[in-house]
């Protein structure tokens, strides 16, 4: 099949067929498409769109680029979450070991930072020794005896995703529902899932910063998932302010640490965690109705099962041996306040910015192959809605160096609004679909 009959089709608006979708992701993988048809075939999709079938097509052939994994015989749902990603989003390093002690198993491949927002993997790579790259056996085995790993993508798993989102990447051709829609759901269908819940996150620290784009979002990856044979459900969640009290990579990870241990729970990221374990139990089978789920997972954090599984999982994949008493976490040597420039109350974050804030500390990465400095990030964050008295801190920002810690404050500072009202608050869940 010719390439460039397919890219014509699209180009003229057409609908591909099952095989011409497979004949590119055969394409991709076997590097037989040139990376201008390849880019030529984004950009045709990104501008006409894709239909369901062809939106699922796409995501299967995805997935079966590469290896599948296999859970047979587990005693337990394969389960799982995934976000678009946000600014503070540590849910994943809590929500894993919440449901492994509700009796869920989840096979948690998960992503790097991406644009301004921070990554599931970075995080864990905040830990001395922590492996995010471990051998199929000791994932696999690490997920068998605890219930719960979390890694980052191998090279085999969905291969056909990695060469076409390198080319989106550099092509602006990411922001397309139906090529997001495949990405994500061809990893995770490539981690053998029964379920999924989708976190979409909507608001000014997110991608789909309209509620029509979070919808689109949502509607398409619950279609998709669930026409592709994997129970698939989203809560769209609101990110228009720091997710918790902190945004870096150390210092998210102690704050997950803090959480689990019951020392430091942030009522708005307790909610949000809650609910989509909540519903990944019931998705799972592993309670009844939500009132049943909420109690088992208390349970698992007041008993300290949800902890123990959290160091469990970090002493099996080579981070520290005794994760909650003694985390090894680097700390950053220089500790500035952001003090509060007048009397009032917290009104609005430009969450977006305060996440570039994290990278231009060294957080994250200007360009894919970056170094990653975990120790620094801002902690303390006051969410929106608090009373704040002048030179009270906002924030403290974690800095290598003083000239970095002056910049931040400067851009914390710019980042957000001080009224003498609150606004209404902006509900946590605005939407369940599946
Ligand atoms: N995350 C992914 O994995 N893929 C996309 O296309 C966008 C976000």
């Amino acid at each position: 099949m010719l390439a460039q009959e397919i890219i014509r089709t699209k180009r003229r608006k057409g609908a591909l067929s099952p095989e011409q979708i497979q004949s590119f992701v055969r394409g991709l993988t076997d590097e037989s498409w040139s990376e201008g048809q390849v880019a030529a075939l984004a950009m045709a999709i990104f501008l006409n769109g894709m239909q369901r079938d062809e939106a699922v097509a796409l995501t299967l052939a995805m997935r079966d680029s590469g290896r599948v994994m296999r859970w047979p015989d587990m005693p337990g749902p394969v389960v799982d979450k995934h976000s678009t990603g946000g600014v503070g989003d540590k849910i994943s390093l809590m929500l894993g070991p919440m449901v492994a002690a509700c009796g869920g198993y989840v096979p948690m491949i998960a992503g790097r930072g991406l644009g301004h927002t921070g990554g599931t993997v970075d995080k864990l790579e905040a830990l001395p020794g922590y492996q995010t790259r471990p051998d199929a056996a000791l994932f696999d085995a690490t997920v068998r005896r605890l219930g719960v790993a979390i890694i980052g993508q191998t090279a085999d798993l969905a291969p056909a995703d990695k060469r076409f989102y390198a080319t989106r990447d550099v092509t602006a051709t990411v922001e397309s529902v139906p090529l997001i829609t495949a990405s994500i759901l061809s990893k995770k269908l490539a981690a053998g899932l029964q379920a999924l819940v989708m976190d979409v996150k909507v608001g000014n620290g997110a991608f789909a910063d309209s509620p029509e784009m979070a919808r689109e979002l949502a509607e398409s990856i619950v279609a998709v998932g669930n026409g592709a044979g994997m129970m698939t459900r989203a809560l769209i969640t609101d990110m228009n302010q720091v997710l918790g009290h902190t945004a870096g990579n150390a210092l998210e990870v102690q704050e997950a640490i803090d959480y689990l241990c019951g020392r430091n729970r942030e009522p708005r990221q307790h909610e949000i965690t809650l609910q989509l374990c909540s519903q990944m139990l019931l998705l799972g089978g592993l309670a009844a109705d939500e009132k049943q789920a909420r109690e088992r997972l208390q349970q698992a954090l007041d008993s300290g099962a949800a902890a123990e599984k959290f160091a469990q999982m970090v002493a099996a994949l080579g981070g520290p041996k005794d994760v909650l008493r003694q985390a090894e976490l680097a700390q950053a040597p220089v500790v500035q306040p952001v003090a509060a420039p007048r009397a009032g109350v917290l009104a609005a974050q430009d969450t977006r910015a305060i996440g570039v804030a994290v990278i231009e500390l060294g957080g994250g990465r200007r360009v894919a192959a970056d170094p990653i400095d975990p120790r620094v990030g801002f902690a303390g964050v006051r969410p929106l809605g608090c009373a704040v008295q002048a030179g009270e801190p906002l924030a403290f920002v974690h800095a290598a160096s003083e000239a970095d810690a002056e910049r931040a404050v400067a851009a914390y500072l710019a980042a957000v609004h001080i009224a003498d009202a609150a606004p209404p608050a902006k509900p946590l869940v605005t939407e369940v679909l599946g």
